[in-house]
């Protein structure tokens, strides 16, 4: 189909906005916020596309998602194309679509961000994946047949989006590919860590379902490490993939950290996501719902668990951060989210303690305002208190969400495993570990890191170990 519209009519369209769910209703549902395109949405932003011929979004990618083709297809209205396309690069578009930092990877390197705006890549991505969804049987009908079998088989360990996505590949490529997922569902932290609000579970479910009916095989329960070791899986399969996240929480170390209504984000998440605690006792798993919420931290998981509580009906959510909005790691949009439900924010302050009464529940957070000085190891200006500027924050709930690290129940199990001092894997250029055939990526390897980089780690180890099984002997099982 031909474009309708010239180059001049195309650069003078500015930015479709995401329709979203009004501030005030949603601070009080799980429903999802951003309701995506219109398909009349979708068409106007695809024409702001100017096809670059060197296109760097793509290199912004670390799936390397053919941009410019996907949305090319997506303004000539050929939705059915646009889908394939976006397929073929991506595992996971429904969910990427939603949850990339867009304005830190593809679109900071948009050429139209220069003079104005840039493509709203991440709307388009979700527009085109959930049509996708939609249209599963025509998307189906058009999808490759995966390669020959090949005979080998690989196991992946951890069903989040690093695992997932080298399945798919895998899988693709003709191995016969296991995944072992410790949890009862599988997705990783977008089932677990990611509320509702912002990736609804059960398009996570039917982005699971597209691996599974491509021949991924999922066996949920299985705990790596407890249930198999890794050398087991190792002398049953032809090459294993590490991928169990870093989901570890760090406390904050402070007195009072152990008192009743101290949770890590972790457990206030799952608690609240996968086991559904927001429909206790029709649900099993109960959660505190404080009065007074205060969540100590400043990324994508301390908003989560901070926009959490107020749909929990707490009457307060702070976030207390150490730094300033500027310099905080959040997606923008979650943190223009949050501003519009009326989470507080206080900037500039740091815990030190968390007091009780005598009965050991939680009735406040002691603080200290702070200031920045010189950048610090991470290039952001580091805080240092402001004496004597202590002062008690009244609250109920406190949720950490300072960071996590990589859980060693799996790695201790398995000395020849190298490790940095932070106990994350340690793999060479082609994501191989100390030990031959077991390869490993993801926040594992990185840290806690974000979804597209997991995935980006998944989509690279799995072309490695395709490889490495093409060039091993092959071993009667
Ligand atoms: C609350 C929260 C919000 C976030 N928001 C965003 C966001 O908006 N955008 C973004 O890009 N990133 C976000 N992130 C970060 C992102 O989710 C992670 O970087 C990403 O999920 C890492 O993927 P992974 O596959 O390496 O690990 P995970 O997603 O952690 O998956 C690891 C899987 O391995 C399983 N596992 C662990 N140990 C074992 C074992 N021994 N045996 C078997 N299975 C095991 C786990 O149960 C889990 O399912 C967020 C993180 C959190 C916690």
């Amino acid at each position: 189909m031909e474009k309708k519209l010239s180059p001049k009519e195309r650069l003078a369209i500015q930015r479709q906005a995401m329709p979203e769910q009004d501030a005030t209703a949603r601070a009080h549902n799980f429903a999802e916020v951003n309701l995506g395109f219109t398909e009349q949405l979708a068409l106007l932003e695809a024409e702001r596309c100017i096809q670059c011929k060197d296109p760097k979004c793509v290199n912004g990618c670390p799936v390397h998602v053919h941009i410019p083709r996907f949305i090319d297809l997506v303004a000539r209205g050929d939705m059915a194309s646009a889908a394939q396309s976006l397929l073929c690069d991506n595992a996971l578009p429904a969910v990427t679509g939603r949850v990339c930092p867009q304005e830190t990877q593809c679109e900071v390197e948009c050429v139209r961000g220069l003079k104005g705006k840039p493509v709203a890549i991440g709307y388009l991505e979700r527009y085109v994946a959930d049509w996708a969804m939609k249209n599963h049987a025509t998307v189906a009908a058009a999808t490759p047949a995966p390669q020959a079998a090949t005979g080998r088989k690989v196991a992946v360990v951890g069903a989040g989006p690093a695992g997932l996505t080298a399945a798919g590949e895998l899988a693709r490529a003709g191995h016969d590919v296991t995944i072992y997922e410790a949890l009862h569902q599988p997705g990783g932290v977008l089932v677990y860590g990611i509320p509702e609000f912002r990736l609804p579970k059960q398009i996570v479910d039917l982005e699971v379902k597209r691996l599974t009916d491509a021949g991924v095989k999922i066996e949920c329960n299985v705990v790596v490490g407890r249930t198999w070791t890794l050398g087991e899986l190792r002398e049953r399969f032809d090459a294993v993939f590490i991928a169990n996240g870093a989901g570890l929480p760090v406390f904050m170390n402070v007195p009072g950290e152990n008192l009743k209504g101290v949770y890590s984000a972790n457990e206030y998440l799952t608690r609240v996501n996968l086991m559904a605690a927001y429909e206790f006792p029709q649900a099993d798993t109960p959660v505190l719902v404080g009065r007074k919420v205060v969540v100590v931290g400043g990324g994508n998981v301390a908003m989560d668990a901070v926009r959490t509580a107020k749909r929990l009906g707490a009457e307060t959510a702070t976030i207390v951060y150490r730094r300033t909005l500027k310099e905080m790691p959040a997606r923008v949009e979650e943190v223009h989210h949050a501003e519009a439900e009326g989470i507080h924010f206080e900037f500039l302050v740091a815990p030190l303690e968390v007091v009780g009464s005598d009965k050991k529940w939680v009735t406040g957070l002691k603080c200290v305002r702070m200031h920045l000085g010189e950048p610090d190891a991470s290039g952001r200006r580091s805080p240092t208190p402001v004496p004597g500027s202590e002062f008690v924050l009244e609250c109920d709930v406190v949720v950490v969400a300072i960071g996590t690290r990589a859980n060693p129940l799996l790695t201790a199990t398995c000395p020849e495993l190298k490790l940095n001092k932070r106990g994350n894997i340690e793999v060479d250029e082609n994501g191989m570990t100390s030990i031959p055939g077991i390869f490993a990526g993801g926040d594992i390897v990185r840290g806690a890191a974000t979804v597209i980089l997991a995935m980006g780690d998944g989509k690279n180890a799995a072309a490695k170990i395709d490889d490495y099984l093409r060039q091993a002997p092959v071993v009667a099982r």
